[in-house]
């Protein structure tokens, strides 16, 4: 349609991005020149590791060390066209006297003075530590850890998953919690900044407007990661992320944005914020992004004891089949070719898990997967956003685990903004079938607000439901400890996040035992 209207979105993008492409025009013609060369001995008045230093995606012989330069964090990092040369340090004590590994890296502004080592020839299943150099400038330590050798036999393991960290709503007080743990890494399952513009009257105030380009993105990331609770909570452990949909667009599915923007047009904010993801976070070159495409689904061992496959609901998705929101069973939910993951992340997940020898085999993901009805009294409603929206996806997967039998399946999930536990099941309404898999969402680090415990209409949902072991919407993380014979998983929630401060209460723990799909509250 030759006159058809612009979408609000679509008008601001045009206007921001027009001036900037202006902006960034005239840089480059300036740094054909004098900008190129590298900076060996940069000068700071103030230090460029505001942002603090993160690890991730560890291996058995290494990790990846993260940190970005900045001057001015949030008005596009305010570091001058030209690359600067940071050197890393690996030592094996905190007071990093015995170092064990050290080299040079070069931030450059086409990635946003990030900093991505991947560190090899360490050992496996050890603590080490961590910190940069650039120029005088020293950056805080950082705490990492290496994954044991796949055929190790581990006696323990212990993580925690989290997602959800909408700032506006309120503290990151969790993180200062999950930083005093003992952690071997965490999860972070997505939403970990949300794209609004900033708003008043909020326990805090995102800076900008909705995010639309790069350094809108990017001024976005470096706002969270100015908050010390989350800089604790990466400089104690390696994290293992995956993103949702706020990293980019709320409820996006593939190319489809929430408003059905033009797909070219919302494909390029997405190769925006993927570049800003993977400029943040702790990732290999496996996951630099190519434009719009990430890889993100991955695995990783921790011995015989666990696998963990990490999966990327968002961006191989197909729309939302019946429409956004809660709706009533629907014929396109059970459309074979609706999918959550795409056919080649599928037949990774499928083969990967054939033939996995973990003890636990542990799908760490973003969206619900229990088909949990969400309207009390005869009528259903399900979230078109989650597993439910694309039954014959979840149920190739939950019939996969029911025919293959891998050893102890378990799934975490974020998303929703409250805990829940669920026994997965092959068909959901046959209240005497048996769990195929167990079911772990967890709260929200800040979105949503205080939260209450249970709110009242939720009693009837979970009456509605008997496959649900447990429900609460508060804030707060999950922990988990693994052992051979059982996972044990801690729900821990705060009573408040619009101030900072709250103590940490365990409210529920769970155990699965070996062997037996299901979840037994302790
Ligand atoms: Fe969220
Ligand atoms: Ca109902």
């Amino acid at each position: 349609m030759a006159d058809r209207t612009l979408t609000a979105f679509e008008r601001m993008w045009l206007a921001r991005t027009d001036r900037r492409a202006f902006l960034l025009g005239g840089l480059t013609l300036l740094g054909a020149g004098a900008f190129t060369r590298v900076q060996a001995r940069p000068r700071w008045d103030e230090s460029p590791f505001a942002l603090g230093v993160a690890s991730g995606d560890p291996a058995d012989d290494g990790v990846v060390l993260w940190t970005r330069l900045v001057r001015d964090p949030l008005n596009g990092g305010g570091m001058p066209p030209a690359p600067v040369d940071v050197r890393w340090e690996v030592a094996d004590d905190e007071s990093m006297r015995r170092i064990v590994k050290h080299g040079r890296v070069t931030a450059s502004a086409a990635w946003a003075h990030s900093v991505h080592v991947e560190v090899d020839g360490l050992e496996p299943g050890r603590v080490y530590w961590y910190r940069f150099h650039a120029g005088a400038a020293t950056s805080p330590v950082g705490r990492t850890r290496t994954l044991p050798r796949r055929s190790d036999d581990v006696d323990r393991l212990r993580f925690a998953f989290v997602s959800c960290q909408h700032y506006e709503a309120g503290f990151f007080t969790a993180y200062r919690h999950l930083a005093a743990e003992d952690l071997d890494v965490v999860f972070h399952l997505g939403d970990y900044i949300y794209e609004g513009p900033g708003r008043d009257s909020q326990a805090r105030k995102h800076h900008g407007l909705e995010l639309a380009t790069l350094e809108d993105y990017r001024n976005r990331y470096a706002q969270y990661r100015l908050d010390p609770d989350l800089q604790a909570a990466h400089a104690a452990f390696p994290w293992i992320v995956t993103p949702d949909d706020h990293e980019v667009d709320n409820n996006y599915a593939g190319a489809v944005s929430e408003n059905n923007d033009p797909p070219d047009l919302f494909m390029r904010r997405r190769a925006a914020a993927y570049q800003a993801y993977y400029e943040h976070m702790p990732l290999r070159r496996r996951s630099v992004p190519r434009g719009p495409a990430i890889q993100l689904y991955r695995q990783f061992n921790y011995g015989k004891l666990a696998s963990f496959f990490v999966l990327d609901t968002r961006q191989f998705r197909t729309d939302q089949p019946c429409g956004d929101g809660l709706k009533p069973q629907c014929p396109g939910m059970s459309d074979p070719r609706a999918t959550l993951l795409g056919p080649a992340q599928e037949r990774w997940l499928f083969d990967e898990v054939g033939r996995s020898n973990g003890q636990w085999n542990v799908l760490p993901q973003q969206v619900m997967m229990a088909k949990v009805d969400r309207m009390p009294g005869p009528d259903e409603r399900f979230s078109m956003d989650q597993w439910s929206g694309y039954d014959a996806c979840r149920t190739r997967l939950l019939e996969f685990f029911a025919a293959r039998r891998p050893s102890n399946p378990i799934v975490l999930t974020g998303d929703i903004h409250s805990n829940w536990v669920n026994d997965l099941k092959v068909n959901f309404r046959d209240a005497a079938a048996a769990a195929v898999a167990t079911e772990f969402v967890g709260t929200s680090i800040a979105t949503g607000g205080d939260g209450v415990d249970q709110a009242p209409a939720m009693k009837d949902v979970l009456g509605e439901n008997p496959f649900v072991k447990f429900q609460n919407s508060q804030r707060g993380y999950v922990s988990c400890s693994v052992t051979r014979e059982a996972w044990h998983a801690d729900y821990h929630v705060l009573d408040y996040v619009s101030r900072p401060g709250a103590p940490r209460k365990t409210r529920a723990s769970f155990r699965v035992t070996n062997g037996r799909p299901g979840a037994e509250r302790l």
